[in-house]
This record gives structure tokens, sequence and C-alpha cells, in this order.
């Protein structure tokens, strides 16, 4: 089984969020299960930067509309997988990855129908068996492999968030260079517009999504972006698969971003010197108060409508909260502009920082994660396993990972009731209870430590998955 995972970013080498994460673990894991596979995706300005990689594979003419664009395959190893780049410096030689300043790129459409043109004709060209396609930047290149190619292997689309779905208008169309009857409400057509998902939903054998309560949540109008009826037809190849961790990259024994490892026998002492770490680096005043982190993208999804107007009241509650994010300008300078307000109690560091992230995982002691819809969540898995209690709204993923301490003995975080500024607010009160009571803080520190996230059940689930696909081939 030869397989190519294909995604527009790949940790260690592109990020902005959860996909780098699984695009970067993911493939490991099914290595580690036998599967012959390689990744593709971007050669973008970071890469270039961080990394050496100047081995030419292949070198294409990819047409785009009436232009005609060149695309080099240029190849790296990497912990023992070959990872491909396809090279177009003048869509990917850029400081974004799909945005700059908070806007997106004006020819995102073009630069991801490229990617997508790309993988396909390198598949096409070489013998896999199975392509993995992940979310709108690679969806079209389910249609060229089977309206465009007639490729006869299997092709897994993952659905990692449904809010982009990868929407241009009607004119973007002829980039394509696709017949104008695939534009139609059973393929590529969207409410008139062009829905590079929707396409690769129709023309995938299988669609997966990154938790089992999100591969139901998505068939609602709640949760389904429009789309809750294209996903009720293919419900038949829809799955619902949880994504894991990588306990190389997140693990407090073995972190060389915080001021001291620790374990669960000595999680007390390792978390009071990681805390005091965080309080200076954010300039915080009191050690004694619980403290709670929070790392985010800075978008409606993640809760900040209602985040923005509990902090505000959460200034009275004897706690602090730091927080690393960007995103939306008006969150950004909101956010600012709170930390001048409560300077001492609020911590705010607006932009992108690894090692940070690392420091407030360990330093903090509890994780706040509101999410309006989450379709798997890394951090809540992460904190878990730096004994960093969650504090979330239970949707998606967040759903199928905590457990809330008041309704279950076994209880691993906290679920706040309803979506809204109070529901946050009884939240954040609850774990403060639990922050008072230090052995019962200790106890289940001890317990979510010890759970169990890694990659090793998921990828078997997968591989499962692909078998499945090339047997109903055979
Ligand atoms: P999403 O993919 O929706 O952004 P996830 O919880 O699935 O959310 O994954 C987020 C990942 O991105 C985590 O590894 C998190 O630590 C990281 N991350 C998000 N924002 C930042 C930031 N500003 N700085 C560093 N890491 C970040």
């Amino acid at each position: 089984m030869k397989v190519l995972f294909a995604s527009s970013e790949v940790f260690p080498f592109s990020k902005t969020g959860g996909l780098a994460d699984v695009s970067g673990s993911l493939p490991l894991a099914l290595k580690e299960h036998g599967v012959d596979i390689y990744v593709i995706s971007p050669f973008y300005k970071c890469v270039q930067e961080k990394f050496n990689i100047s081995k030419i594979e292949q070198t294409f003419q990819i047409p785009l509309g009436t232009n005609t664009e060149s695309c080099k395959i240029l190849s790296t190893i990497h912990k023992n997988i070959t990872f491909y780049f396809v090279k177009n410096d003048k869509f990917y030689y850029r400081d974004g990855l799909y945005t700059e300043g908070g806007k997106d790129y004006d020819d995102n459409a073009s630069r991801f129908i490229f990617f997508s043109k790309a993988i396909a004709q390198f598949v096409n060209e070489n013998n896999f068996n199975i392509v993995h396609l992940n979310d709108w930047q690679t969806a079209l290149s389910a249609v060229f492999l089977k309206k465009v190619y007639n490729w006869q292997g299997k092709i897994v689309l993952t659905i990692h968030n449904l809010g982009y779905q990868g929407i241009f208008w009607v004119y973007d169309m002829p980039l394509t260079n696709l017949d104008w009857e695939l534009f139609n409400p059973k393929l590529l057509e969207f409410y008139g517009n062009l829905n590079l998902l929707k396409g690769g939903i129709y023309t995938s054998d299988a669609i997966t999504t990154v938790s089992p309560k999100y591969a139901k949540e998505i068939l609602t109008e709640e949760f389904g972006f429009g789309l809750h009826g294209v996903l009720k037809d293919v419900e038949h190849k829809l799955y619902g698969i949880l994504n894991g961790i990588d306990y190389e990259e997140w693990s407090p024994e073995n972190d060389m971003f915080i001021k001291e490892l620790y374990d669960e026998k000595t999680v007390t002492k390792g978390k009071k010197v990681c805390k005091e770490d965080l309080i200076k680096i954010y300039n915080l005043q009191d050690i004694k108060k619980p403290l709670f982190g929070i790392i985010s993208r800075l978008v409606e999804q993640k809760g900040w409508d209602i985040l923005i107007e509990a902090i505000e009241y959460l200034q009275k509650e004897d706690i602090n909260i730091v927080v690393l994010g960007s995103g939306e300008a008006y969150f950004e300078n909101t956010l600012k502009e709170l930390q001048k307000k409560f300077e001492g109690m609020l911590g705010v560091y607006i932009g992108y920082d690894n090692a940070l992230a690392h420091r407030i995982e360990a330093g903090a002691d509890f994780f706040l994660m509101p999410s309006k819809y989450e379709p798997c969540g890394l951090n809540q898995m992460i904190s878990m396993r730096y004994g960093t209690i969650p504090v979330v709204n239970p949707v998606g993923g967040l759903f199928d990972t905590v457990i809330d301490i008041y309704e279950s003995k076994e209880g691993t975080g906290i679920r706040i009731k309803t979506y809204s500024v109070e529901g946050l607010i009884e939240g954040v009160k609850k774990a403060k209870e639990l922050y008072q009571d230090p052995l019962k803080l200790a106890r289940i520190r001890r317990r979510i430590m010890k759970l169990d996230f890694s990659w090793k059940a998921s990828a078997k689930k997968y591989l499962e998955l692909y078998k499945r696909l090339l047997s109903d081939a055979t």
C-alpha cells in the first residue's frame, strides 16, 4: 500500500494550527504501522528559510486558466519519511500561509487550485494506491483525479474544520480548467459560488473528520456551515476518527522549552516552578491565584465573543489569565486594551510562539477552551498531558475527550453548561473551587497526565479504512 498524504501545512516545516500537527504526526504513526507513506505540501518561504531542501524530483507545467505556471516537486527525508514540496515562488514565497495582516491573500483560489492540480498530476504519474487529502486546500485534487485522469486509486478526504470550505466566486471556475458541466449542485456549485471542499466531498471514496462527535454534528444545520445536506448525502462514507497528540513534541518529562521537567509524581513541584516562570514572562503579580492559560487563534470559533466579556468580569474573581494568540485585528486590539486595563492580572502576547505555547501548557493551572465549535482540538489533550485541567465547551472533540469532574468519578476537566458569558464564568468558578482543594487538584492532575491520546489507536483506524477501501476495489 503506497499512500500520498497531502496537506497545506505540515509541522515542523509550516504551521498555523492543528492541521500542521496532524500532518506532521499521523504519517509517522502510519509508517510505524507499516504503511509506505509520503507527504506533500507547498514550499513556503518559512520552509525555504528554515530547511535546506534542493533535491528536484519532477518539473511540471500546470495550466491555470489561460496561463501556465511552472511547478517543481522537491523532496527531503525527515524522520524516515519522504516529504515532497510543491515549489512555485510566485504563489508560496510569502510571509503568510493563507493570510497577511489578518487578510486572506486575494489569489488564494489560484494558489490552492494550483496546489491541487500539482498533487493530482504527481499522483497520476507515480504509483500511489491511496491519496489522503486534507481540507479545502487539497480537496479539488479528488475532482481532477476522478474526472480528468480517471485515476483508479482510492481517495480519503479529511475535514479538519468545516468552517473553511474554499468558497470563491464563480469567475474563479475557469482557473480549474474543468468542464463547466462540473459546476453543478452535486459537485462544485454552492449558492452560485465555487466550493472546492464540496467537490472533494462528492468525489472522494471516504470522508473522515477529526472526532466522532463532530462527525455527527456536521450533519446538523447548527454545525454544518451550509454543507449539512451534502454531508447527509454522503453519510454512508463519513467516519469520525479522533486526532492524537505527538508525545515526543508534547511531554513535560522531556520538553526543552519548559523551566522544570516533571512527571505524574513530581507534578505539584514541577508545575510550581513552571508557573513562576510564566508569571514572570507575563509580568503578573500573584502566584497564589489560579492561573488560566489560553493558546488560540483569535477567531470567533474559539469563543472569543464570550471570552472577551467574561475576562472583564473575571478580573474581580481573583484569578490570573495568560493569552497567546494571533488572528483577527478586532480581537487582537481588544485584548491589548484589556491587558492595559488589567495589568498584573491579565497577560497578553499577540503572535505565534511555539516555545511560549509549551511554557503556558506547563505553567498554567487550567486551560480555557470555550470553543463555539471544535472539530477535535489538540490543546485540551496537550493540556491534560501537562496536568493542566481543561475548562471547555463540550462540543466536537472537546465532548469526546473531556469528562466533567463534577459528573463523573473519572472526570478529566470541567465542562461549561451553556455557551454563554454566564456559562463560562460558572465554569471558571468551579475551577477556582477545585483549586482550593489541593489534594483533589493533585489527584486529578495525576489522572489526566496518565491518559493516552497518542496517535497509535487513531492511526490504526485510518489504516483499517485504507485497507477496506482497497479491498472494495478488488
Ligand atoms: P486549531 O487547529 O483550530 O487552531 P487546535 O487546538 O486543533 O486548534 O490546534 C492548535 C495548535 O496550534 C496547537 O498545537 C497550539 O499550541 C498551536 N497554536 C495556536 N495558536 C498558537 C500561537 N499563537 N502560538 C503558538 N502555537 C499556537
